[in-house]
């Protein structure tokens, strides 16, 4: 390696990698070959209109959604697929699939949080009844989690008689119970009413700042802006612009990007 080359950052295992995934449903393409990388720490943000692939990517990414080419890495661990009917593929290894799944949390645009179970109930139901953690521990890391959200006074409390931005920071703190490697993220806020968004983001911002790695579907620009390092346009399945956000944000080579990041008043 010459002297003085910063190759050391580009030489740790990416903790995600996705490489050429196509994606279609029927004869509809959605994605037509997008990779992504992401290091240890990165904050990527998915943009592009609504229907270009960016939920299937993330989608892909956790396996809710099987590709039908292409290669899916978790830290060092490639998943596995088998061919499977109509040309689809499936996952070949369940176990695997489980191993890969405990170390991605992911948060929806519903909150999706059980109804008939408190906030705590809520966030310790993956590590104790999944994951096999003892009760009492998964009960104090929840403590903390719940904390970190702000949410640690309403940790009795059912789902029903929380705002949405609350939900959603539970959805968040469940999310991290698992001590995932990743945080995938899909229009967190997009269900909110907009004088709850910004408490919502504000953990989020904090997640970031504590260098967590995370995939964030993201339709609020300033925030993609400010939090992301890397910043990801897709357009129609590919992936039209990426890179720094000063970049897709204020000098992308596309005019697509450019529209599309442009405040419309
Ligand atoms: P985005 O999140 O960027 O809005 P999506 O990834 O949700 O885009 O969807 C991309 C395209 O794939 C859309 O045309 C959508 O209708 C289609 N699509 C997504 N999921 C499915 C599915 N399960 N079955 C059929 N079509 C789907
Ligand atoms: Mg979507």
């Amino acid at each position: 390696m010459p002297e003085g080359s910063t190759q050391a950052a580009e030489d740790q295992t990416p903790v995600v990698q996705l490489d050429n995934i196509h994606k279609s449903f029927g004869r509809l393409e959605v994605l037509k070959g997008v990779s992504l990388t992401a290091h240890e720490g990165d904050v990527t943000a998915l943009i592009g209109a609504s229907g270009s692939g960016k939920s299937t990517l993330l989608r892909c990414t956790n396996l809710l959604e099987i590709p039908n080419s292409g290669r899916i890495l978790i830290g060092n661990e490639e998943i596995r697929l088998k061919p499977a009917s109509g040309g689809t593929m499936a996952v070949a290894d369940q176990k695997q699939l489980q191993r890969i799944r405990s170390r991605l949390g992911m948060v929806f645009q519903s909150f999706n949080l059980w109804a008939h179970r408190t906030v705590l109930e809520n966030v310790i139901e993956a590590p104790v009844h999944v994951l096999g953690e003892n009760k009492a521990e998964a009960i104090e890391h929840a403590g903390e989690l719940l904390n970190k959200v702000g949410l640690y006074a309403k940790k009795d409390t059912y789902p029903a008689f929380l705002s949405g931005g609350q939900q959603q920071r539970a959805a968040i703190a469940r999310a991290l119970a698992i001590r995932p490697k990743v945080m995938l993220f899909d229009e967190p806020t997009s269900a909110l009413d907009p004088e709850l968004v910004g408490e919502v983001l504000r953990v989020i911002r904090d997640l970031a700042a504590e260098g967590r790695t995370m995939i964030v579907v993201t339709h609020e620009m300033a925030f993609a802006r400010d939090v992301a390092n890397h910043v990801m346009y897709l357009y129609n399945g590919n992936v039209e612009e990426e890179g720094a956000p000063s970049k897709v944000f204020g000098n992308p080579n596309s005019e697509r990007c450019r529209q599309f990041v442009t405040p419309r008043q």
